[in-house]
């Protein structure tokens, strides 16, 4: 018999997986019977399932180029193991790319250098009760994330090269010092991850795109040895053999039957992302990985998120179409919740010079110049912004009253905002926004080093995965980057444990 017959494909198939359902094709996983049990299935295959054929072998393949997949790329390629890191999109990055680029970090030798003495500890005592009233559900591989994420950007900055903004541009004027953003603010990711990508490429790992993972390739013993992928524009299957694999695939925000099955509440959200597909879950669950936490509504943020982070480096205002003030302005995902959960449709982001002249200029004058539509501006009095956002001017008058107040006695007794408590000048300008879905909560169910595991609690053989695939991900840029980090951390260790055993028993 053929070596190969001892392989079996576990996974989706591309063409539910485009649709974004899954299903197990591997028996004992039952959940559709599609042959008489009398009869002999082993006879029966998927059409045009070709059998397993290796095209290429690697120690570790990494599928997600995200934060998280090139974070984990970083330890296997420096101990000098052979790494490929697989991306359905055609463009490496993912989300992380095009997200916001805000990093919760404290500690890091980039801050402190910069006067920033804050340590980790000190700001995970601030953060884990707020962590621990969104049901975090494993509060201790919180904090590790946390306390790794200052190693993580000294890494990246010493190792990799990946460029920052000097924080002390936005912390002078009354920003937080807790986040880090890449060099030229929201917006940003190039600086930050085209760096880390070129130097990875640099240690000599491979990459590929436009290759979608349909399914794990296990061996006769039942270890998960690589995976199966299929190249998106023309189904072509390519078989990659991998002692370890590593699932960066992200959330799961893009798919309709997975919000649907299990946030129903925001399956009328639009998705601001397209890639978050939830197809590392599915396959993970398909062989035997226990998903967990996933109906637990992720946050929402605007149809231009950018925008949404704004009052947090500059005084802003925000009011419903209504002309009332209802969500703080310095929390990213505050307006985008409060507007879904109260049905307000859209609302608004009033601001002035003050902003367009912040840390965040770059980002304002960007937005701005393409979403013209959502933009009025500049307008001289409160009178004249009411009629360009056809709202009643005593309402938007009454809520600026109560505003002031708020700004004079320096609490903001209604929604907490505690940055930028700070009057609005004319002219004004207002951008128009929506709610939309972009990240998930929940996942596969990890350990401590991101080794799957199954419903038992026992490990998977062969499979670890990071980031917003996982259970156990705090959905942000920098502890996915911490927990792509530890993986594979892990598996550099695993692999050099194997060798070292593989040269002594070669010796002995
Ligand atoms: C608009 C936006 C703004 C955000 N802003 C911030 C912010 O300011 N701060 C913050 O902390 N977080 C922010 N986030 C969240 C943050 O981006 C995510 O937490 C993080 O990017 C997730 O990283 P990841 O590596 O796990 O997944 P991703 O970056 O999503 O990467 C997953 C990759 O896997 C690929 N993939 C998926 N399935 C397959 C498959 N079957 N085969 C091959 N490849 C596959 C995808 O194409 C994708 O490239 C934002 C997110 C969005 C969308």
């Amino acid at each position: 018999m053929e070596r190969r017959a001892f392989f079996k494909l576990i996974g989706i198939s591309a063409a539910v997986a485009a649709g974004g359902t899954a299903y197990a094709c591997s028996s004992g996983h039952g959940m559709l019977s599609l042959v008489p049990t009398a009869e002999d299935s082993s006879a029966y295959r998927i059409a045009n399932d070709p059998q397993v054929s290796f095209s290429s072998e690697v120690d570790v393949l990494i599928v997600g180029s995200g934060i998280a997949g090139l974070s984990a790329a970083m330890a296997p390629a420096e101990a000098g193991h052979s790494v490929m890191v697989v991306d359905k999109l055609d463009l490496l990055g993912g989300e992380s790319f095009s997200s916001n680029g805000i990093m919760r970090v404290s500690g890091s030798a980039f801050q402190k250098a910069a006067g920033i003495d804050t340590t980790a500890i000190e700001a995970w005592d601030a953060r884990k009760q707020e962590l621990a009233d969104e049901g975090v559900p494993d509060i201790e591989f919180a904090k590790r994330l946390f306390v790794t994420a200052p190693d993580w950007i000294d890494h990246l900055v010493d190792t990799y090269q990946v460029e920052l903004a000097d924080p002390r541009a936005y912390v002078k004027g009354g920003g937080l010092s807790t986040v880090l953003l890449p060099k030229n603010g929201l917006g940003d990711m190039e600086s930050f991850m085209v760096p880390l990508r070129n130097g990875l490429a640099n240690k000599g790992v491979a990459f590929s795109t436009g290759l979608q993972a349909v399914a794990f390739i296990q061996d006769g013993g039942g270890a998960i040895c690589g995976m199966r992928l299929l190249a998106v524009k023309n189904q072509a299957v390519s078989d990659i053999r991998a002692k370890r694999v590593v699932v960066a695939t992200g959330g799961f925000a893009s798919s309709q039957p997975l919000i649907h099955a299990y946030v129903p509440n925001q399956e009328q959200v639009a998705s601001y992302t397209f890639a978050s597909m939830g197809e590392g879950q599915m396959l993970c669950s398909g062989v035997g990985g226990k998903l967990a936490g996933m109906d637990k509504a992720g946050p929402l943020t605007g149809r231009v998120p950018q925008s949404c982070a704004w009052g947090m480096f500059a005084p802003a205002v925000i009011v419903d179409l209504a002309g009332k003030r209802f969500a703080r302005e310095d929390d990213v995902n505050a307006a985008a919740d409060a507007c879904h959960a109260d049905d307000r449709g859209h609302w608004w982001t009033i601001f002035d010079k003050q902003l367009i002249e912040s840390s965040q200029s770059r980002s304002v004058a960007q937005v701005t110049a393409k979403y013209v539509k959502r933009l009025v501006g500049p307008c001289d009095t409160l009178d004249d912004l009411a009629k360009a956002m056809f709202m009643p001017a005593e309402a938007l008058k009454a809520a600026f009253e109560e505003y002031d107040k708020t700004v004079e006695s320096g609490k903001d007794e209604a929604f907490g905002r505690t940055l930028f408590l700070q009057k609005l000048i004319a002219p004004y300008y207002a951008f128009r926004q929506s709610p939309v879905r972009y990240k998930t909560r929940g996942g596969a169910n990890t350990d401590g080093e991101g080794r799957l595991l199954n419903a038992t609690g026992s490990p998977v053989s062969g499979v670890y995965c990071c980031g917003s695939v996982g259970a156990s991900s705090l959905e942000g840029l920098a502890s996915n980057g911490a927990f792509g980090m530890l993986v594979g951390q892990a598996v550099a260790k695993v692999l050099a444990e194997e060798e070292g055993s593989d040269v002594s028993s070669a010796s002995a």
